[in-house]
């Protein structure tokens, strides 16, 4: 038996929170992450389905995962927005921990993305606002997600932005707080955060920055062959705007993507940005958009 047939074979079909009482029935495979596991599971009385997220134990205490999957528990169950992935409960039994969140069947932007390459200003422009909904909720709480990309922003049945995975994030605890250290590699990680000079919410900005690029311009602004070149890039903040970018989407990224964090609009004033204020927020978009552009306005 393989390494993975085993890990695989420790997940029932029955899922039991003692807490409540509740038993789950797991139902289709939805995804891996690094540590985690992902099924649509139905609350065998209620119907209802969720998102588990399952992860073996023996997989977390052989990479030293359990203190961030405590902090990532602590941090999401404190939280209720409608732009974040909604917690449900966490149980454990012998071998795993069981996270029930909200679910999100359209998947990740990240599947959009590779769908669509580049979407539309009309598009990014409902999809940010959303993300910067989300992430306002959480800077007003205190919480840095620290990894905003593409594939922690999950997509509901009606297209609705969820923020997920908070196995990076943090809580600023004083006024001025800069953190010092983070455990895990960010997608989108800002030049602070690779300086190690101490870093804030304004990570999160950085990252909305990366996300808009790539919606707009079809791929991630940094990218290279390798991370070290990658990395550099980011140090010298080295992207360019393709010609044909709109002005107002323009202004916004660059106010972004500043080395400088202090420099970054916070998340407050990205609502006032011409990008998002200049016209109507649209209210949802067809699911047509998953797979094609919508008709012009
Ligand atoms: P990890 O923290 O280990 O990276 P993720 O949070 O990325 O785990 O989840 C792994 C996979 O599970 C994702 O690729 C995604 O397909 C799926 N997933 C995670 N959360 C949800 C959710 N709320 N609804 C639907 N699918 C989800």
């Amino acid at each position: 038996m393989s390494k993975k047939d085993d890990i695989a074979e420790e997940i029932p079909d029955l899922l039991y929170d003692a807490n409540t009482g509740i038993t789950y029935r797991k139902l289709r495979f939805f995804g891996k992450g690094g540590f985690a596991k992902c099924y649509e599971i139905q609350n065998t009385q209620s119907k209802e389905t969720y998102a588990g997220k399952i992860v073996s134990k023996k997989l977390m205490m052989k990479n030293n995962q359990k203190e961030k999957m405590t902090q990532e528990i602590q941090i999401h169950k404190s939280l209720n927005h409608k732009n974040i992935v909604g917690f449900k409960s966490f149980f454990d039994d012998s071998n795993n921990v069981y996270i029930v969140l909200e679910l999100c069947k359209k998947r990740s932007m990240m599947e959009l993305h590779k769908r669509r390459k580049v979407v539309t200003d009309y598009e990014c422009r409902y999809y940010i606002h959303q993300i910067v909904s989300g992430v306002k909720y959480l800077h007003d709480h205190h919480i840095i997600h620290r990894d905003l990309k593409l594939g922690n922003l999950f997509l509901n049945d009606e297209l609705h932005v969820k923020i997920g995975d908070f196995g990076l994030a943090t809580k600023i605890e004083f006024e001025g707080e800069r953190k010092k250290t983070l455990c895990g590699t960010p997608n989108y990680i800002a030049p602070e955060i690779l300086n190690k000079k101490g870093h804030s919410y304004e990570v999160d900005i950085w990252s909305i920055g990366c996300v808009m690029y790539t919606l707009l311009v079809g791929q991630p602004p940094f990218e290279t062959k390798s991370l070290k070149d990658t990395y550099s890039k980011i140090r010298k903040c080295d992207y360019r705007l393709p010609s044909n970018l709109r002005k107002n989407a323009a202004d916004m990224i660059i106010a972004m993507l500043q080395s400088d964090p202090e420099k970054r609009p916070t998340i407050d004033k990205l609502f006032h940005f011409d990008f998002l204020s200049s016209a109507p927020i649209p209210k949802s978009l067809p699911y047509s958009c998953l797979t094609t552009a919508p008709r012009p306005e």
